[in-house]
């Protein structure tokens, strides 16, 4: 065979093995989040167009489930949904379709509420027993509650510094903002919501690896595990508002 030919012909195939190998790694895992950002667009702009997509803040999706909505919106992203090669989201994201600081976000559930000196967007509770898995300790986190330039958005009555104040489910924590830290680049606004597993030793574990949280569809009554969903919006008929 001619020289050129071969060396044609193993450049092809290294191509096509290298697009297959993007098709099965990249895009693939990526495909049902591309799906959920057409979704949530089409939301966003009209959400009178699908009023079934919105969810209402202090419902219960299912008699089984031990948590409520924490805010009101959309669910445009689930947990494990990947927006970057190699990272995969920790929580759940759900967008009022309102300016900044006009969504309410309330504690999903009740526990011991702190929030770090350092914190402009965020608070986490403390919940002593997992209601799902009585015994364990868990922790649940609520951010992006600031707009772009760090001004927060969480309710005055937790300070930065707070430390571990009682609360019930339903409390107002704060409202939904964009904050990322980056001014020039804010995220849409919403709330993001996880639950973070506990370190042995009366903390939180990383919340930014996946690997640290848990899947809350079984907690809000919802399926919200994007390696399990069929690609269909996220609904809660006949949730009933507590
Ligand atoms: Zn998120």
């Amino acid at each position: 065979m001619d020289k050129r030919v071969l060396i044609t012909v193993v450049l092809i195939g290294a191509c096509a093995g290298l697009i297959f190998y993007l098709y099965q790694n990249v895009f693939l895992p990526m495909k049902p989040t591309f799906g959920r950002s057409a979704r949530l667009n089409e939301w966003l702009k009209d959400p009178a167009g699908h009023p079934e997509w919105t969810l209402r803040a202090g419902t219960r999706c299912s008699p089984a489930a031990p948590f409520l909505m924490p805010t009101e919106g959309m669910i445009g992203y689930l947990w494990d949904d990947s927006f970057k090669v190699g990272k995969r989201h920790q929580g759940i994201d759900i967008f009022g379709g309102t300016e900044v600081g006009k969504t309410p976000v309330v504690a999903a559930y009740a526990g011991s509420l702190t929030r770090l000196s350092t914190w402009k967007s965020a608070v986490i509770v403390r919940v002593p027993d997992d209601p799902l898995q009585p015994g364990r300790q868990i922790w649940l986190y609520y951010t992006h509650m600031a707009d772009r330039y760090g001004n927060s958005l969480i309710s005055s009555a937790f300070p930065p510094g707070t430390m571990e104040k009682t609360i019930v489910a339903g409390t107002l924590l704060g409202y939904q903002g964009n904050y990322t830290g980056d001014a020039a680049n804010p995220a849409g606004i919403h709330l993001h919501f996880s639950i973070v597993l506990d370190n042995g030793e009366g903390g939180f574990l990383n919340e930014l690896d996946i690997r640290n949280t848990l899947d809350p569809s079984p907690y809000l009554g919802l399926p919200l595990n994007a390696r399990a969903s069929d690609g269909s919006a996220v609904v809660c008929p006949g949730g009933v508002n507590q």
